[in-house]
């Protein structure tokens, strides 16, 4: 079955046509560019952002894919987690195209589809896998036996998601919003040992993450630097940073794994295009003896593929499609891939 996928949940309007685990044509456009004065999403100018982009882009992703609507069998979108006026815009869209092409629609897991984006392109996740999930949201280890219809939450942050961190850390360090790329291409320069940053809830035997007394320490080796007048290493800052955010998220998915018996490690989300954690991931996974996937970066970032992608699954499971008054629902835990 051919599946258009529909995402809103943040800032990404995204678009993208998957069959299987092929993807046909995809299409994202982002408003970020309109929140990086505030130093982060503006929920309002998000929701009017997707207004104005989502016919555009579901039109690009269907001419990129060389398709019409009619040629598609379901339509998949997000019905949760994200914000509440940028998933409605997405599921109200969805169902207008269901409606007039007489498709069925499925409203589905943001958080599931950042891990099934995988099968695009790897191939079909092994089951079972652990999932490590770091977005600007989240931070969690999911048990994932079956996409469609069997994750498990390992783990969660007790507080700031890793990408939030590097958010918060970058407007401490004055680099711009979102700051997960340049502390990534500030820290390249940087010595990751220079300064030795706290590991939240390191060895604790929990698959749980902290993060907000990591940035704490952060802030406080700002002000220290500030009121000594000594030069701050912006590059050693980042890179310090960065080690103890990835330290401890690679040392709890491996533990992870080898705690359930697993072979397969997807790490997903926008953090996951950190080339730091994907270096250690590498190096940490073959030692251990697992196998890691991590999608090429523009599919760990928001986009309509993700979507595709879980929608597939979950027409393939023979799951029933949502109602037309399916809604919307701003925190749909991850342990339902299909929403309702
Ligand atoms: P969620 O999926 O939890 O709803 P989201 O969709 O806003 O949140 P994503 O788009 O998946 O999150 O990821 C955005 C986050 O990824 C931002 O916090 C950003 O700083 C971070 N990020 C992007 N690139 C990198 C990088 N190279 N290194 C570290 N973090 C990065
Ligand atoms: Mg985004
Ligand atoms: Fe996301």
């Amino acid at each position: 079955p051919l599946i258009l996928g529909i995402e809103t949940s943040c800032d990404e309007t995204g678009a993208a046509l998957v069959r299987g685990c092929e993807l046909l044509g995809d299409d994202v456009a982002s408003s970020v560019d309109e929140h990086a004065r505030f130093g982060g999403v503006v929920p309002e100018v998000a929701s009017r952002a997707h207004l104005e982009a989502m016919t555009p882009t579901v039109r690009r992703a269907l001419d990129s894919a060389g398709v019409r609507l009619a040629d598609v069998d379901a339509i998949a979108v997000t019905a949760g987690p994200g914000l509440a006026g940028a998933l409605l815009v997405g599921v109200s869209a969805a169902k207008a195209y269901a409606y007039a092409a007489g498709k069925p629609l499925y409203g589905v897991n943001h958080l599931v589809g950042h891990v099934a984006v995988d099968q695009l392109e790897h191939g079909p996740v092994p089951k079972p896998a652990v999932a490590l999930l770091v977005s600007g949201g989240h931070t969690s280890l999911l048990l994932v036996r079956d996409l469609a219809t069997d994750v498990v939450q390992l783990g969660d942050t007790v507080d700031d998601a890793a990408g939030e961190a590097y958010d918060k850390v970058a407007r401490l360090l004055g680099l711009p919003y979102p700051g997960g790329p340049p502390i990534d291409a500030a820290a390249a320069g940087g010595d990751p040992s220079a300064i030795r940053f706290p590991r939240g809830k390191w060895g604790d035997g929990s698959f749980d993450f902290s993060f907000s007394g990591l940035k704490t320490a952060v802030a406080r080796w700002v002000e220290d630097a500030d009121r000594s007048g000594a030069a701050l290493s912006v590059p050693d800052v980042a890179a310090a940073f960065q080690e103890a955010v990835v330290d401890v998220l690679t040392a709890k998915a491996v533990d992870a794994c080898r705690a359930h018996g697993v072979r397969t490690l997807i790490v997903s989300g926008g953090v996951a295009a950190n080339s730091r954690l994907r270096a250690l991931a590498a190096q940490r996974c073959e030692a251990a003896g697992i196998e890691l996937r991590v999608p090429r970066p523009r599919l760990c970032t928001d986009n309509g593929a993700m979507i595709a992608a879980l929608g597939a699954e979950v027409v393939a499971a023979g799951l029933p499609p949502s109602p037309l008054s399916l809604a919307t629902d701003t925190s749909l835990p991850v342990g339902q891939p299909l929403a309702g």
